[in-house]
């Protein structure tokens, strides 16, 4: 493989930026980042970034599809397609999420992905991470947009075949269901990113669960509980949420979806004031509908999943309840930045550094750092994507249809 050598644009790392930045790449890695011309190998293909960013790929830890296909939709073609959709998007490692289906679905989702993930290529688009085990474990009461016949209570029998397969990298269940404990411990023994989602759990319940392993909450401020609404559950005294319990754990980690239509700038703000770049990650929670006209889809599996409607903006579940996004993760990056003013070393960290750590996969992507992937982006001076690089190889698909 020839040396690739971007030039001519702006470097984001982590924690800065570097001005007239030259990034290294060999053998798919990158080797070296930095301002010094005369380490550019004679032999190097020059990609020119133009006056604009040079970023590490994004990593998207809740994801259910795109391009007219969802991950739940079970076939091998679905989980390419939504890959592939989402290269165009800057993204090059996700975690194809499930959602409420039945153990058959959930079984061949996870079949298609082991599949997607050992046929990659850099032409399939992103490469899969693992899975994110997201729904059936939700709490009626907080079920979304998710089909809620398919919610159950997490058993031993059935959450144990999912993890057999060795796929399943994050996991999600309801702090407040019984088996919920176990289900954590098991995750967690696992080496998976623990996660409570689409739950009315109260402070005490948020505790025990971290005390089993859990440590990362699903989409911030949606399907999730509050005061207001454990009130409703359980009476006075009122009792601290997830939402408390988050913000004032430092060790706790979540998401938002930053597509400016499920949060206004202030919470998106206020979300990284209080929990840092360290501990917030962008997601995209997008579901099939994206790259795609406005219209009726469903969410979840092809054959039954709810149905929803895209404006070309957002999903909606009915007239006022939203039912994921429809954007991809450029497009959250360019939201974030734009809209709050963070810093963008903060914003696209949150894209790609901190997410791969949450998931334990920091030492292979995330950043531009010699020894790690050469999972690059080329963005505009305006943050859209230019060009897309997985492993050190151009993805050539950039453009859709
Ligand atoms: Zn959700
Ligand atoms: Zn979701």
């Amino acid at each position: 493989m020839t040396s690739l050598c971007f030039t001519g644009g702006t470097a984001i790392l982590p924690d800065r930026t570097v001005e007239d930045a030259i990034v290294i790449c060999r053998d798919g890695k990158i080797t070296y980042v930095g301002q010094s011309k005369n380490r550019i190998p004679k032999s190097a293909e020059t990609i020119d970034a133009k006056g604009g960013w040079i970023s590490p790929g994004f990593v998207d830890i809740h994801v259910h599809g795109g391009g007219g296909s969802d991950f739940m939709d079970g076939s091998l073609e679905a989980v390419q397609q939504s890959c592939r959709t989402h290269a165009r998007h800057g993204t090059t490692t996700l975690f194809p999420t499930t959602s409420t289906g039945s153990p058959k679905q959930i079984r061949a989702m996870l079949d298609a992905t082991i599949r997607a993930q050992q046929s990659w290529t850099a032409q399939n688009g992103a490469a899969i991470g693992g899975v994110h085990l997201y729904g059936p474990f939700f709490a009626k009461d907080k079920v979304g947009c998710h089909k809620d016949s398919g919610c159950r209570h997490p058993t031993a029998k059935e959450f144990e075949s999912y993890f057999e397969s060795g796929i399943v990298k994050v996991a999600t269940c309801a702090a407040e269901l019984p088996g919920a404990a176990a289900f954590y411990r098991h995750a967690h023994r696992k080496g998976c990113l623990v996660t409570c989602g689409h739950s009315n759990s109260t402070w005490s319940e948020m505790d025990a669960a971290f005390k089993n392993g859990m440590r990362h909450v699903d989409h911030f401020w949606c399907a999730m509980s509050t005061v207001p609404s454990i009130r409703k559950r359980l009476g006075v005294p009122m009792q601290g949420s997830m939402l408390e319990y988050v913000l004032g754990n430092p060790e706790m980690s979540t998401e938002v979806i930053a597509d400016g239509i499920h949060l206004s700038p202030e919470l998106l703000r206020f979300a990284w004031q209080l929990k840092t770049a360290r501990r917030l990650c962008l997601v995209t929670d997008c579901n099939r509908a994206l790259d795609m006209p406005p219209g009726k889809y469903r969410f979840g599996p092809q054959q039954n999943g709810s149905w929803f409607t895209s404006d070309g903006k957002v999903g909606w579940a009915s007239e006022d309840s939203l039912a994921s996004s429809v954007s991809g993760m450029a497009h959250m990056v360019r939201h974030m930045h734009q809209a709050t003013k963070i810093p963008l070393a903060d914003v696209v960290r949150m894209a790609s550094l901190t997410p791969a750590e949450r998931v334990g996969m920091d030492t292979r992507i995330g950043s531009l750092q010699p020894g790690k992937q050469a999972d690059i982006v080329v963005l505009s001076p305006r943050l859209k994507v230019r060009h897309v690089f997985l492993r050190g190889t151009r993805y050539e698909n950039l453009k859709h249809r």
